[in-house]
Protein backbone atom coordinates (compact mmCIF):
# COMPACT_ATOMS: atom_id res chain seq x y z
CA UNK A 1 0.00 0.00 0.00
CA UNK A 2 1.65 3.37 -1.14
CA UNK A 3 -0.17 6.02 1.39
CA UNK A 4 0.01 9.47 2.38
CA UNK A 5 -1.29 10.88 5.74
CA UNK A 6 -2.16 14.46 6.43
CA UNK A 7 -3.58 15.82 9.44
CA UNK A 8 -2.92 19.32 11.24
CA UNK A 9 -0.62 19.91 14.01
CA UNK A 10 -1.70 18.16 17.31
CA UNK A 11 -3.42 15.44 15.13
CA UNK A 12 -1.18 12.62 16.39
CA UNK A 13 -0.01 12.01 12.97
CA UNK A 14 2.79 10.85 14.01
CA UNK A 15 1.82 8.17 16.57
CA UNK A 16 -1.00 7.36 14.07
CA UNK A 17 1.62 7.12 11.58
CA UNK A 18 3.76 4.26 13.33
CA UNK A 19 0.76 2.29 14.42
CA UNK A 20 -0.40 2.12 10.42
CA UNK A 21 2.55 1.70 9.42
CA UNK A 22 3.16 -1.41 11.68
CA UNK A 23 -0.40 -2.71 10.89
CA UNK A 24 0.25 -3.02 6.84
CA UNK A 25 3.69 -3.67 6.72
CA UNK A 26 5.30 -0.82 5.08
CA UNK A 27 8.52 1.53 6.32
CA UNK A 28 6.70 5.26 7.62
CA UNK A 29 8.91 7.44 5.97
CA UNK A 30 8.14 11.10 7.58
CA UNK A 31 10.46 14.30 6.08
CA UNK A 32 11.43 14.71 9.26
CA UNK A 33 13.20 11.53 9.96
CA UNK A 34 14.58 11.47 6.34
CA UNK A 35 16.12 15.23 6.79
CA UNK A 36 17.66 13.94 10.12
CA UNK A 37 19.12 10.78 8.48
CA UNK A 38 21.02 12.93 5.59
CA UNK A 39 21.99 15.44 7.80
CA UNK A 40 23.43 12.66 10.42
CA UNK A 41 25.13 11.00 7.26
CA UNK A 42 26.49 14.10 6.06
CA UNK A 43 24.78 13.81 1.99
CA UNK A 44 25.18 17.13 0.04
CA UNK A 45 21.59 17.26 0.37
CA UNK A 46 21.56 17.04 4.12
CA UNK A 47 24.67 19.60 4.18
CA UNK A 48 22.63 22.12 2.17
CA UNK A 49 19.38 21.34 4.05
CA UNK A 50 21.28 21.84 7.61
CA UNK A 51 22.36 25.10 6.74
CA UNK A 52 18.32 26.45 6.16
CA UNK A 53 17.62 24.47 9.41
CA UNK A 54 20.29 25.99 11.51
CA UNK A 55 19.21 29.19 10.42
CA UNK A 56 15.50 28.82 11.35
CA UNK A 57 14.58 28.60 7.70
CA UNK A 58 12.55 25.94 5.88
CA UNK A 59 14.28 23.82 3.58
CA UNK A 60 13.43 24.59 0.08
CA UNK A 61 11.35 22.28 -1.78
CA UNK A 62 13.83 21.16 -4.76
CA UNK A 63 16.04 19.97 -1.53
CA UNK A 64 13.30 18.34 0.64
CA UNK A 65 11.96 16.35 -3.02
CA UNK A 66 15.45 14.79 -3.91
CA UNK A 67 15.88 13.31 -0.51
CA UNK A 68 12.19 12.43 -0.35
CA UNK A 69 12.77 10.52 -4.30
CA UNK A 70 16.28 8.98 -3.16
CA UNK A 71 14.03 7.87 -0.07
CA UNK A 72 11.23 6.34 -1.98
CA UNK A 73 14.10 4.99 -4.43
CA UNK A 74 15.35 2.74 -1.76
CA UNK A 75 14.35 -1.25 -1.46
CA UNK A 76 12.04 -1.34 1.17
CA UNK A 77 10.24 1.60 -0.12
CA UNK A 78 9.54 -0.44 -3.22
CA UNK A 79 6.01 -2.24 -2.36
CA UNK A 80 5.15 0.59 0.02
CA UNK A 81 5.12 3.05 2.05
CA UNK A 82 3.64 5.78 4.57
CA UNK A 83 4.54 9.03 3.59
CA UNK A 84 4.20 11.94 6.77
CA UNK A 85 5.02 15.25 6.15
CA UNK A 86 5.04 15.15 2.06
CA UNK A 87 3.71 16.37 0.34
CA UNK A 88 2.36 19.45 1.67
CA UNK A 89 1.10 21.23 -1.50
CA UNK A 90 -0.32 20.52 -5.09
CA UNK A 91 3.03 21.23 -6.54
CA UNK A 92 4.69 18.30 -4.49
CA UNK A 93 1.94 16.19 -4.83
CA UNK A 94 2.37 16.31 -8.66
CA UNK A 95 6.10 16.01 -8.08
CA UNK A 96 4.92 12.90 -5.84
CA UNK A 97 3.19 11.22 -9.05
CA UNK A 98 6.23 12.10 -10.79
CA UNK A 99 8.92 10.46 -8.47
CA UNK A 100 6.54 7.42 -8.17
CA UNK A 101 6.29 6.66 -12.10
CA UNK A 102 9.95 7.57 -12.37
CA UNK A 103 11.57 4.69 -9.59
CA UNK A 104 8.76 2.13 -9.53
CA UNK A 105 6.32 2.84 -12.35
CA UNK A 106 3.25 2.97 -9.63
CA UNK A 107 0.91 5.72 -8.27
CA UNK A 108 -0.18 6.03 -5.14
CA UNK A 109 -3.15 4.36 -3.35
CA UNK A 110 -4.40 6.53 -1.03
CA UNK A 111 -4.55 9.37 0.89
CA UNK A 112 -5.79 9.27 4.42
CA UNK A 113 -6.62 12.93 6.29
CA UNK A 114 -7.06 12.71 10.31
CA UNK A 115 -9.56 15.00 11.00
CA UNK A 116 -9.27 17.12 13.88
CA UNK A 117 -11.36 20.39 14.42
CA UNK A 118 -9.39 23.70 15.15
CA UNK A 119 -10.70 24.27 18.65
CA UNK A 120 -9.86 20.68 19.45
CA UNK A 121 -5.92 20.97 18.01
CA UNK A 122 -6.06 24.42 20.43
CA UNK A 123 -6.87 22.59 22.98
CA UNK A 124 -4.39 19.57 22.54
CA UNK A 125 -0.92 21.55 21.69
CA UNK A 126 -1.49 24.89 24.06
CA UNK A 127 -2.51 22.46 27.34
CA UNK A 128 0.89 20.77 26.67
CA UNK A 129 3.62 21.48 29.36
CA UNK A 130 7.43 20.72 28.97
CA UNK A 131 9.86 19.55 31.67
CA UNK A 132 12.97 21.81 31.31
CA UNK A 133 14.86 18.92 32.32
CA UNK A 134 13.91 15.67 30.90
CA UNK A 135 12.02 17.05 28.12
CA UNK A 136 9.02 15.36 28.92
CA UNK A 137 5.53 16.49 27.88
CA UNK A 138 2.62 16.82 30.32
CA UNK A 139 -0.87 17.52 29.14
CA UNK A 140 -2.87 20.21 31.89
CA UNK A 141 -6.20 18.70 30.76
CA UNK A 142 -5.05 15.11 29.90
CA UNK A 143 -2.28 13.65 31.36
CA UNK A 144 -1.22 16.51 34.67
CA UNK A 145 1.50 15.97 36.67
CA UNK A 146 0.50 15.32 40.57
CA UNK A 147 2.01 18.70 41.51
CA UNK A 148 1.05 21.80 38.66
CA UNK A 149 4.25 22.89 37.29
CA UNK A 150 6.51 20.34 38.44
CA UNK A 151 7.78 17.48 36.06
CA UNK A 152 6.65 14.07 38.43
CA UNK A 153 10.14 12.16 36.85
CA UNK A 154 12.64 14.33 38.13
CA UNK A 155 10.93 17.34 39.94
CA UNK A 156 11.94 20.09 37.25
CA UNK A 157 9.87 22.98 36.46
CA UNK A 158 7.51 22.65 33.44
CA UNK A 159 6.75 25.46 30.80
CA UNK A 160 5.14 25.97 27.62
CA UNK A 161 7.40 26.12 24.45
CA UNK A 162 6.76 28.85 22.12
CA UNK A 163 4.97 26.01 19.67
CA UNK A 164 2.55 25.35 21.99
CA UNK A 165 0.79 28.78 22.77
CA UNK A 166 -2.45 29.50 21.65
CA UNK A 167 -1.25 32.38 19.06
CA UNK A 168 1.35 30.18 17.75
CA UNK A 169 -1.19 27.36 17.24
CA UNK A 170 -3.62 29.52 15.43
CA UNK A 171 -1.11 30.59 13.35
CA UNK A 172 0.30 27.18 12.54
CA UNK A 173 -3.28 25.95 11.66
CA UNK A 174 -3.89 29.13 9.38
CA UNK A 175 -0.64 28.36 7.55
CA UNK A 176 -2.21 24.40 7.67
CA UNK A 177 -5.41 25.35 6.41
CA UNK A 178 -3.99 27.46 3.34
CA UNK A 179 -1.38 25.16 2.33
CA UNK A 180 -3.65 21.99 2.82
CA UNK A 181 -7.26 22.66 1.68
CA UNK A 182 -6.25 23.02 -1.93
CA UNK A 183 -4.02 19.36 -1.43
CA UNK A 184 -7.33 18.36 -0.28
CA UNK A 185 -8.95 18.90 -3.05
CA UNK A 186 -6.92 17.76 -5.47
CA UNK A 187 -6.33 14.34 -3.93
CA UNK A 188 -10.74 14.10 -3.64
CA UNK A 189 -10.57 15.01 -7.02
CA UNK A 190 -8.70 11.99 -7.59
CA UNK A 191 -10.50 9.69 -5.64
CA UNK A 192 -7.98 9.28 -3.75
CA UNK A 193 -9.05 10.98 -0.20
CA UNK A 194 -10.35 9.08 2.91
CA UNK A 195 -10.81 11.24 6.17
CA UNK A 196 -11.39 9.84 9.46
CA UNK A 197 -12.44 11.23 12.59
CA UNK A 198 -9.65 11.88 14.42
CA UNK A 199 -10.54 12.73 18.47
CA UNK A 200 -11.24 10.19 21.01
CA UNK A 201 -8.66 7.61 22.37
CA UNK A 202 -5.76 6.58 19.96
CA UNK A 203 -7.04 3.34 19.76
CA UNK A 204 -9.94 4.31 18.51
CA UNK A 205 -8.45 6.29 16.18
CA UNK A 206 -6.06 3.43 14.81
CA UNK A 207 -8.83 1.11 14.48
CA UNK A 208 -11.10 3.86 12.45
CA UNK A 209 -7.69 3.98 9.77
CA UNK A 210 -7.43 0.47 9.88
CA UNK A 211 -10.95 0.09 8.98
CA UNK A 212 -11.27 3.35 6.54
CA UNK A 213 -7.61 1.67 4.79
CA UNK A 214 -8.98 -1.99 4.70
CA UNK A 215 -10.24 -2.00 1.00
CA UNK A 216 -7.21 0.14 -0.39
CA UNK A 217 -5.16 -2.73 1.10
CA UNK A 218 -6.82 -5.80 -0.33
CA UNK A 219 -6.90 -4.02 -3.82
CA UNK A 220 -3.09 -3.88 -3.35
CA UNK A 221 -2.57 -7.94 -2.31
CA UNK A 222 -4.99 -8.62 -5.60
CA UNK A 223 -2.56 -6.65 -7.78
CA UNK A 224 0.39 -7.82 -6.51
CA UNK A 225 0.87 -11.64 -5.15
CA UNK A 226 4.15 -11.51 -6.07
CA UNK A 227 7.21 -9.12 -6.47
CA UNK A 228 6.91 -6.88 -8.83
CA UNK A 229 10.29 -4.78 -8.25
CA UNK A 230 12.24 -3.34 -10.70
CA UNK A 231 14.27 -6.32 -12.30
CA UNK A 232 17.26 -4.70 -13.77
CA UNK A 233 19.22 -6.28 -11.07
CA UNK A 234 19.38 -9.58 -9.40
CA UNK A 235 16.75 -9.61 -6.76
CA UNK A 236 19.38 -11.55 -4.49
CA UNK A 237 22.46 -8.94 -3.77
CA UNK A 238 20.00 -5.74 -4.70
CA UNK A 239 21.05 -3.39 -1.82
CA UNK A 240 23.39 -5.57 -0.08
CA UNK A 241 26.52 -3.62 -0.58
CA UNK A 242 25.91 -0.20 -0.36
CA UNK A 243 28.44 1.60 2.25
CA UNK A 244 26.78 5.06 1.68
CA UNK A 245 24.00 6.51 -0.12
CA UNK A 246 24.99 7.90 -3.38
CA UNK A 247 23.36 11.24 -3.60
CA UNK A 248 23.46 12.28 -6.69
ZN1 LIG B 1 11.21 15.95 33.87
Amino acid sequence: MRLVLVGPPGAGKGTQAQFIAEHSGVPKISTGDIFRANVSEGTPLGVQAKTFMDRGDLVPDDVTIEMVRNRLGEADAVRGFLLDGFPRTVPQAETLDDILREVAETKLDVVLELVVDDDEVIRRLSGRRTCRTCNHIWHVDFDPPAVEGVCDIDGGELYQREDDTSETVANRLEVYAESTAPLVAFYAERGLLVGIDATGPVDDITQRAIDALRPFEKGQVDKSPTDRGPTDAGPADKGASEPGRTAS
